[in-house]
């Protein structure tokens, strides 16, 4: 039975079934209380009169939401959650129906907001308003790593591929005999050019997993030594033929063996020491690796003598696209997604990336595992 149904029986003192009329209002309620959208609704008088309990516990959580009295006090209050001033809030009020996306920050993250404000009528004509709010958030990331990937491909791509694309048409020309040795210059500037490329794509896809949680690891266990031997391996051949990056493997024997995937492991120290080397004006660069057991943790330690982070930055580099310098001059190429791919691989291994560095002194950068719980202190490098 509805509401006018209910107050119509009244007025007329017919006999309604209350119980019906308790369970659809119960049924109601429940589906309100139940949403994971958020819904207030305000009557003719412009007072607000119902709010879910999904606005108060999830969207703004600890904001004071449910202290606001009136239309104009929910519309004052958005303005000035807001990051910037949002004319289409101001238009709420005047407004009956209309859609407005709101990019309000929730401690140091923004939050996104859609807002539907719609007409609420019985059958006894418009009796309020009701405003719906969804948390957006994660669609918008979404859009923002779609547009981002899309500028960094045409900038990244366009470099090797007009290479590739030069040196392809000089080895094709008719009229000219090019030298063995020219032609294998060419051919190796490509093949370094698409290993690039094959470099950016993977980088794409690691991003795509661990976004959607379908990262899927070959965990086994290995000595530490074996780690970091196969990603010195990895190195360049001009930085592996040069003093740059060193070890020290002192107590590599008293460290209990890993438990994880060994080759997104290789891929995290290879970042790191790589990021050590790159981002590093020193005239001799260095990255100096140790490793240590805590009591429930193991630490491997890469130490440059780069250019250093300052503090408040340290916490911004993990973020995709994320480059302290991100001027069309800076020094160094690069995506800004290296660093989030090694933190979320080592989340995938409950483990974490810790910082510690400062600005002309260089960095700290150290992968930590978690000892594996299962075998303590039972596996070690023989
Ligand atoms: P990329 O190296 O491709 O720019 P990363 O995600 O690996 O992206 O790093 C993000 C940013 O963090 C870098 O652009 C750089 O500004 C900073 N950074 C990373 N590692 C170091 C380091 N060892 N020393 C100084 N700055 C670093």
């Amino acid at each position: 039975m509805k509401e006018s149904e209910v107050e119509f029986a009244m007025i007329n003192k017919e006999p309604f079934n209350i119980s019906e009329y308790k369970d659809q209002h119960a049924r109601l309620n429940a589906v309100f209380r139940s949403m994971t959208e958020g819904i207030i609704l305000i009557d003719n008088n412009k007072n607000i009169v119902y709010q879910n309990e999904f606005i108060n516990n999830s969207l703004f959580h600890n904001m004071g939401i449910e202290d606001l009295k009136t239309e104009m006090d929910l519309i004052a209050f958005l303005q000035q959650l807001s990051v910037s001033k949002n004319k289409k809030v101001d238009q709420l009020l005047q407004s009956e129906d209309i859609t407005v996306k709101i990019t309000l920050e929730d401690g140091n993250q923004l939050k996104y907001i859609m807002l539907n404000k719609f007409s609420v009528y019985s059958d006894t004509g418009y009796i309020g308003n009701g405003y719906l709010l969804r948390d957006i958030t994660k669609e918008e990331e979404i859009d923002q790593l779609k547009s981002n990937l899309i500028t960094i491909a045409s900038h990244e791509f366009k470099t090797p591929i007009t290479s590739i694309r030069g040196s392809v048409e000089t080895l094709m020309r008719k009229d000219a005999e090019w030298d063995e040795d020219f032609k294998l210059e060419l051919l190796q500037g490509i093949h370094e050019d698409i290993l690039h490329l094959q470099d950016l794509i993977s980088v794409w896809f690691d991003i795509k997993k661990i976004e959607m949680g379908t990262m899927s690891l070959n965990k086994g266990y290995f000595p530490i030594s074996q780690l970091i031997s196969n990603t010195l391996d990895q190195l360049p051949r001009e930085i592996a033929d040069s003093n740059k990056v060193s070890f020290n493997a002192d107590n590599i024997s008293e460290i209990p063996l890993l438990y994880g995937d060994k080759k997104r492991l290789q891929q995290v120290l290879l970042n790191l020491i790589m990021n050590g080397l790159v981002h590093n004006d020193s005239p001799e660069k260095k990255v100096f690796l140790t490793a240590e057991a805590g009591s429930e943790d193991v630490f491997i330690h890469v130490k440059d003598n780069g250019i250093g982070i300052s503090k408040e930055l340290s916490k911004k580099i993990f973020d995709r696209f994320f480059r302290v310098d991100n001027s069309p001059q800076r020094k160094t190429g690069g995506t800004g997604l290296g660093l989030s791919i090694c933190l979320g691989l080592m989340k995938e291994h409950d483990g974490d990336i810790l910082v510690d560095s400062e600005p002309g002194k260089g960095s700290i950068f150290t992968m930590k595992f978690p000892i594996d719980a299962k075998e303590p202190g039972g596996h070690y490098e023989s």
